[in-house]
């Protein structure tokens, strides 16, 4: 009898709440993951940074496995049917894996654990990717916040509050039950090109001290994209082949500011778990669902490619394009550029970010698009709008961005703007306060 721990957004063995639970479990253990199906075949560039992380972390983790005479299990499949297999050929004891909190994760989940419990197969489920889950921070009414900053209070009070010190942001010690492995040879890996996808260029992984380095300038250099200020750290918490437990540890000795960014991803977590709505299209403030949209097909083609003709925007995109990462304040300023100047539904650029971003994630993704609609949990009202102007002279005084995306910029073939900005800000207060009004 084995018992199987089923790896998803945690693609490491180092520091992994539900590994460490089944290694401590009286069975051996065969860690297993699955390239679903059912979201591969969605995915149309099969030229994608995501697949080929994914397979990259696979390898790694086949490797250290097979350092201690395991295995990692792997299939490519539909996952209630992969299950279906795995229980037939193995004798299955138990199943371990991690919390996971988007709408098609709790309805797979949901459906693997019915089909093992007709099994009578335990499925038991562990917090890892997030410091506080689900209703684990609620206001004194006992619902969960709506608001970041009276969050992020208790978030901290909570963190500094255990009765052990750190208590929250301890690693859990795997690697001392790595003899509870289940001793198998190599498994198979099916490849990239069987499941119809191409190599990609590899992910950089910034060492602890490459990160102290950033983390001790980074409140200073965030907000500048030409400054390589950020962690550039969300791919891996995305798959987490880093714990965000000892990224936190990390974040409390040297940056408030860069601890605040990790509350802010579990703020977004635990609004897409207490708010599910946000993640089937609809607005988090329901009243926003009555705007009345221009969605002008044309125009959005151009914010897509980077030719709206401001330039903070058109870099913006081309980054996204080239590399599917995007600087935060970039984000938030083709964002809003999209909503606001062009009056364009949020959700058809949190669908564009969806496809190209390598870092996508539902919840934070959804989060940032219903921020910069307004129509979101943040508290700013929607009547302050970004002028791409003013902000590129803010955030890429000297340009060295924006000539960087754009050579052409003082060329002929670079476009004159799409929109007037200041008549496009009062086109859209009008629609927002009609809507709004209604
Ligand atoms: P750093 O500044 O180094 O931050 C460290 C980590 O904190 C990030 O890796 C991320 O995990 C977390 N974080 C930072 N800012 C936020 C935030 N506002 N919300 C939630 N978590 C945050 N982030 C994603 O991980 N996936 C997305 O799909 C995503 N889509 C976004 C869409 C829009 C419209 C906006 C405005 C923001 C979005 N963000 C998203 C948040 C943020 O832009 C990225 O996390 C950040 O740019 C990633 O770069 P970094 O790792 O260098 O960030």
């Amino acid at each position: 009898k084995i018992a199987i721990f089923w790896h998803r957004r945690d693609m490491r063995l180092h520091d992994n709440a539900g590994l460490y639970y089944a290694l401590k479990s009286e069975y051996p253990v065969l860690p297993l993951f699955i390239f679903d199906k059912t979201i591969l075949d969605e995915l149309e560039d099969k030229r994608d940074r995501r697949v080929e992380f994914i397979m990259r972390a696979v390898e790694d983790m086949q490797e250290k496995l097979a350092k201690e005479d395991s295995s990692l299990l792997v299939r490519y499949g539909v996952p209630l049917k992969a299950w279906k297999e795995i229980v037939n050929e193995y004798d299955v004891a138990e199943v371990y894996t991690n919390h996971d909190y988007e709408p098609y994760a709790k309805k797979r989940d949901g459906e693997v654990a019915d089909f093992l419990k007709k099994k009578d197969i335990p499925f038991h489920t562990f917090k890892d990717q997030v410091i506080f889950e689900k209703e684990e921070i609620l206001t004194g009414k006992g619902t969960p916040y709506t608001v970041f900053t009276p969050y992020s209070k208790s978030w901290l009070e909570k963190l500094h509050g255990s009765k052990e010190k750190n208590f929250y942001v301890k690693p859990y010690p795997t690697e001392k039950y790595f003899d509870k492995l289940h001793k198998t040879k190599k498994l198979p890996i099916p490849s990239l090109e069987e499941m119809g996808f191409e190599r990609m260029p590899d992910e950089e992984f910034p060492s602890k001290k490459v990160r102290d380095e950033k983390l001790a300038k980074y409140a200073e250099l965030r907000d500048y994209p030409a400054a390589p200020g950020t962690s550039r750290l969300s791919i891996h918490l995305r798959f987490g082949t880093i714990s965000i437990r000892e990224l936190a540890r990390q974040a409390m000795g040297t940056s408030k500011t860069f601890l605040g960014e990790l509350i802010w991803r579990d703020f977004y977590q635990q609004i897409l778990w207490n708010f599910p709505h946000v993640g089937e299209g609809k607005a988090f403030r329901p009243e926003y669902d009555r705007i009345k949209w221009r969605n002008n097909e044309e125009e959005f083609e151009k914010w897509c490619q980077g030719q709206t003709g401001y330039p903070i925007v058109d870099a913006g995109m081309r980054q996204l394009n080239e590399t599917g990462y995007m600087h935060n304040r970039l984000r938030m300023i083709t964002a809003s550029f999209l909503v606001k100047d062009l009056l364009i539904d949020w959700r058809w650029g949190e669908a564009y970010f969806d496809k190209k971003l390598q870092d996508y994630d539902m919840a934070a993704n959804n989060g940032g698009w219903q921020w910069a609609a307004g129509s979101g949990t943040d508290a700013a009202p929607y009547f302050r709008i970004f002028n791409p102007t003013t902000q590129a002279k803010k955030f890429d005084p000297q340009l060295k961005f924006i000539k960087e995306w754009i050579p052409e910029l003082n060329e002929l073939d670079y476009p004159d703007p799409i929109v007037d900005h200041k008549e496009a800000r009062e086109h859209c207060l009008k629609a927002y306060k009609e809507a709004l009004d209604s």
